[in-house]
């Protein structure tokens, strides 16, 4: 645990349990003096000592969570996301990309404050610069919450325009200080969520005139180079006494029903990113609820294998936190050709991601027989059977979703092609993801 307000926060908790756990034990001593009919010694010292514990902690918590800005919820978040893993410090050094990239770490999913009011979002841009550098990332999305109403309000419509206007110029107005941080939105309906990210999304807003509708914006802003990523697609709801966890913000188009807005549907079709890893979902949801916190970023992965051979498109997996407080971790990794905007931008649309953990941004594969090795994302085409090679300690291949191998550290095996044709490679590796590597998939060499 680092040393920041989740110490003390937890410390008040953990007197207030204490304060309850002296109250409780009080009580079974009293009524087991009196069915034994032994007389009882009042301890009124600990009996005060307990209910002192029992009302100061919980105020205790409350005032720590109200000194940071953050509330309860806030507060117990970052207490659980101290225990969410990070990379390897030395990562850096021991996980070696292949040439000619660059192996940079981010987070496509930051909500901040403002635009975000402060019961939803603690964090303002000041604290989200300081966490980046402490968590070692190289770029961040900042997306505000935008919700599907304001498209049919021109009120609406100018104020998102404004308030992401102030953000981008807040954005540019910071000192270079190597950190990457992109302004983009998080587009909120019923049907399902989607980041806009890597793009200009002033640039769009003003391109696209307000009685045209949200499918207008969302195509202005991939037509101009913007990435569409589908945020946690399968956040179903799971039984549990906690909040929020009854709501179904999962997509549609791969859990319900049609018909979808038109948006929906146009980001169906075009969207460059699918969040395989939400750190929310994974930290909280998955590890507290389901007692796995692999078990989300698994079942999308499993769907993106299905659904890329059955749509016939490229369906790249991403990360990122969704972080309402103060906690950011690395969670997509993207192979780039120089530490630019435009160039982690090129990486994700051409597929060059893994996420969770580096070491999975390390799978190469090549047909057999020659040739050179290529990265993730690329697409190999008339192979009969391809050549494949990773990097780290727990390396294991899938192919169209099935485990195929495990391979030891860069040890290259030969893997056999899916019969029926496109065959979608992925790697894990020390609890890494990879995006696939698409082999004989006609459609991933279009682009
Ligand atoms: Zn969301
Ligand atoms: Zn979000």
């Amino acid at each position: 645990m680092r040393l920041d307000y989740t110490l003390p926060f937890a410390l008040s908790l953990a007197f207030a349990a204490a304060g309850a756990a002296i109250l409780v034990v009080l009580t079974l001593a009293r009524l087991g003096c009196w069915s034994l009919r032994r007389p009882w010694r009042p301890r009124r010292g600990l009996r005060r000592a307990g209910l002192a514990l029992l009302v100061l902690g919980p105020v205790a918590s409350w005032a720590t969570a109200r000194w940071k800005g953050a509330t309860m919820e806030h507060a117990a978040t970052d207490l659980a996301m101290t225990q969410a893993p990070r990379p390897p410090r030395d990562w850096h050094r021991t996980v070696v990309p292949p040439a000619p990239y660059l192996l940079l770490a981010g987070d496509l999913h930051c909500h901040i404050n403002p635009p975000d009011w402060s019961d939803h979002v603690a964090r303002h841009l000041p604290e989200t610069v300081r966490l980046a550098h402490e968590e070692e990332l190289d770029f961040v999305s900042l997306v505000p919450h935008v919700f599907s109403d304001f498209p049919a309000d021109p009120a609406k419509w100018a104020r998102v325009a404004a308030l992401v206007g102030e953000l981008q110029a807040a954005v540019d107005a910071r000192p270079d200080d190597g950190l990457i941080l992109d302004v983009g939105v998080e587009y909120i309906d019923p049907s399902g969520h989607f980041g806009m990210v890597f793009g200009d999304v002033p640039a769009a807003l003003a391109a696209t005139p307000q009685t045209a509708g949200a499918a207008a914006l969302v195509d202005a802003f991939a037509d101009r180079g913007g990435l569409l990523v589908v945020n946690h697609p399968l956040l179903t709801p799971i039984r549990s006494s906690m909040p929020l966890t009854s709501l179904d913000i999962s997509w549609q188009p791969f859990t319900g029903r049609p018909p979808f807005r038109p948006e929906i549907a146009a980001v169906d079709a075009r969207a460059d990113g699918f969040e395989a890893a939400n750190l929310f979902v994974r930290a909280v949801r998955d590890r507290f609820l389901l007692d796995d916190g692999e078990a989300s970023t698994r079942r999308v992965l499993a769907l993106l294998d299905r659904e890329i051979v059955t749509r016939r498109r490229r369906m790249t997996p991403v990360g990122g936190t969704d972080s309402h407080s103060f906690h950011l971790r690395p969670m997509t990794f993207v192979l780039a050709e120089q530490r630019s905007r435009q160039a982690i931008r090129d990486a994700i649309r051409a597929g060059r991601t893994c996420v969770v953990q580096p070491g999975a941004c390390t799978l190469e594969a090549r047909a057999e027989g020659g040739g050179a090795f290529m990265p993730v994302g690329s697409s190999i085409e008339g192979a009969r059977r391809v050549e494949v090679r990773a990097s780290g300690r727990e390396v294991v291949i899938y192919r169209n979703g099935d485990r195929v191998a495990a391979p030891a550290d860069g040890q290259v095996i030969s893997v056999d092609l899916a019969p029926a044709g496109c065959s979608v490679l992925r790697a894990t590796v020390d609890g890494g993801y990879s995006a696939p590597v698409y082999v004989n998939c006609p459609f991933a060499s279009r682009r």
